[in-house]
């Protein structure tokens, strides 16, 4: 049984510094000024974390599991380190409480920790000091490229805020991808999107990704979680993901051996029982801290200097990480608290039970849910034009919707998931992260994967007990916010074929629609 620290000395503390599950980085201010004999590390496994949304056993495990190395890395560089496990009968499992139990402890001059990733946590933070009487200091996450500040700079005084520009002045500012002059992309152009849209058709079984072993700390874990969370969704046998800075550097160097070069072309297909195809799963180890995004940009932009990677696939990767993720991060926190709970087009059918079982005759979704409920994981485009997709135009709350995504999947923390969710995926924020809703038919699942040619509906008809649900869900939505999407010119195309549809084929649509909505449980 591994020993985790736990500190009852009672010796008054300079200051208390908390770590989060998701702030595990060796080089965040709060540790690297730690002094080891005036100091404590306080980190906490708290159920509250675990329950406030349902929550998948893998991303539980992960972060208890990073934590666990974190700490006793921590404490046998010789740092004082009190740590709450879930099993420890004192524990409160929530975080404010046991902050209060540990400022009892060890009466601490200060209380430090990094800026948190969730509004919901900053509002603890930000309650502590009235609450124990003592200073709190909030250091900014120098994890990342881009500061909370600076974003609010580039945004203050836009009418809308656009990945697409944000991006090129993340590649000139940090000089990623740029010719000599600083000003002009390497290729001459910013974007490789266009060529990377490739079907997975004729391409070989891509290499599997590297999967640490779990060791004895991540095993003893795993079987914590199965004892005290077993009614929790997700499976627990596949774990198979990175706990250390160690372990996130080598799921990079794989990465960047042996996928990179297909990333690009492949970046948007999809195919059945293949959830990882060229897709690096590295999103994890960045959001827990454990893996540099500065590491990941250097190491993929080596490979197109050293001749291993085409442009196109670099280019794509870079976009993810110093455009994409930047973005949705400064996007989460310039729209306040209440960001989560947006609901722009007015949605409030139920999350249909699928979403927790993959028990349905639709072969996509049975076969992208399976992924979340086996891995915590699925790619970018199930993620948003499967699953987001079919609860967008079923018309199921988008709250319900961002709870799901924000529990299920191993990579999921608020400043990430929300914006992906809420924004991009459900549209419930007015537009903010996109122009205009990510919503689809069953013919762009068929474009981009196989999933059609094993299912029992048929992608090519739009009404009738053999359709295919996605149909006239698609159109049915298109036909409710007709009047609501008209002011917006990139939905103009699509509307014209609305608009040229009769009376009677619109309610052939809509009554159909109905229909896919009450077998899917979204309306009773
Ligand atoms: P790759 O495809 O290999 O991409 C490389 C890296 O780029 C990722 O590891 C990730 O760190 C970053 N990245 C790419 N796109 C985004 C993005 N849109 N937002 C943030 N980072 C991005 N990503 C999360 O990290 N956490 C989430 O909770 C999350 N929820 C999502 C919910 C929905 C509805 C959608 C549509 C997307 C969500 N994403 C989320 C974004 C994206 O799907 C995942 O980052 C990606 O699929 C992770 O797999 P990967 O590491 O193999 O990524
Ligand atoms: Fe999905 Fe429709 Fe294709 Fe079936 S036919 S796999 S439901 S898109």
């Amino acid at each position: 049984m591994t020993a985790f620290p736990s500190l009852n000395d009672r010796k008054k503390a300079r200051r208390l510094v908390v770590v989060l599950g998701d702030q595990l980085d060796r080089n965040a201010a709060p540790i690297v000024e730690i002094d080891k004999d005036r100091d404590v590390v306080l980190m906490m496994e708290v159920e509250e974390e675990s329950t406030h949304v349902p929550s998948h056993k893998q991303r539980t495990a992960l972060f208890l599991s990073a934590m666990r190395h974190f700490a006793v890395e921590l404490a046998e560089s010789g740092a004082r380190v009190d740590y709450v496990t879930l099993d420890d009968p004192r524990n409160s499992h929530a975080f404010t409480t046991e902050i209060e139990r540990a400022v009892r402890t060890h009466k601490p001059e200060s209380i430090h920790c990094t800026h948190p990733g969730e509004w919901r946590v900053l509002g603890m933070v930000e309650s502590w000091r009235d609450r124990f009487g003592v200073p709190v200091e909030v250091h900014e996450d120098g994890h990342f490229f881009t500061t909370l500040d600076a974003f609010g700079s580039w945004a203050s005084g836009r009418k809308s805020l656009t990945l697409e520009y944000f991006y090129r002045d993340q590649r000139k500012k940090h000089g990623v991808l740029m010719q000599p002059d600083g000003k002009t992309p390497v290729g001459d152009v910013w974007n490789f999107d266009k060529d990377n849209r490739e079907a997975f058709k004729r391409t070989p079984r891509p290499p599997e990704p590297y999967a640490p072993r779990p060791d004895e700390i991540t095993n003893e874990v795993l079987d914590l979680v199965e004892s005290r969370l077993p009614k929790n969704p997700g499976e627990l046998g596949s774990f198979r993901w990175p706990v250390t800075p160690d372990e996130a550097r080598r799921a990079l160097d794989d990465f960047i051996e042996h996928r990179l070069a297909r990333f690009g072309p492949y970046e948007d297909a999809m195919w059945t029982e293949q959830p990882f195809l060229y897709h690096s799963l590295l999103s994890s180890s960045g959001n827990l801290k454990l893996l540099d995004p500065r590491e990941a940009v250097r190491r993929a932009v080596g490979a197109y200097e050293a001749g291993a990677a085409p442009l196109n696939s670099v280019e794509g990767f870079v976009r993810q990480w110093l455009g994409w993720r930047e973005f949705i991060r400064g996007v989460y926190w310039t729209q306040g608290p209440g960001y989560p709970n947006r609901n722009g087009l007015g949605h409030r059918g139920r999350l249909p039970e699928l979403y927790w079982t993959a028990d349905t005759d639709m072969a996509c979704m049975r076969d992208c849910v399976s992924q979340v409920l086996e891995h915590g994981y699925a790619h970018h485009i199930p993620r948003l034009m499967v699953m987001g997709n079919l609860a967008l135009i079923a018309r199921v709350d988008p709250r319900e919707v961002g709870d799901w995504y924000l529990g299920m999947f191993v990579d999921a923390v608020d400043w990430a998931s929300c914006p992906n969710t809420i924004g991009m995926s459900q549209h419930a924020d007015h537009g903010v992260v996109g122009t205009k809703p990510y919503a689809a038919s069953g013919k762009y699942i068929a474009r981009m994967s196989n999933y059609c040619e094993h299912c029992r509906y048929d992608v090519k008809q739009r009404t009738g007990v053999d359709a295919c649900p996605f149909n006239s869900l698609y159109w049915d939505f298109l036909i409710h916010h007709e009047d609501r999407f008209k002011p917006n010119n990139r939905m103009a195309m699509i509307l014209k074929n609305v608009k040229r549809m009769n009376e009677f084929q619109r309610v052939e649509l809509t009554s159909s629609a109905k229909n896919a909505r009450e077998r899917l449980g979204v309306i009773g």
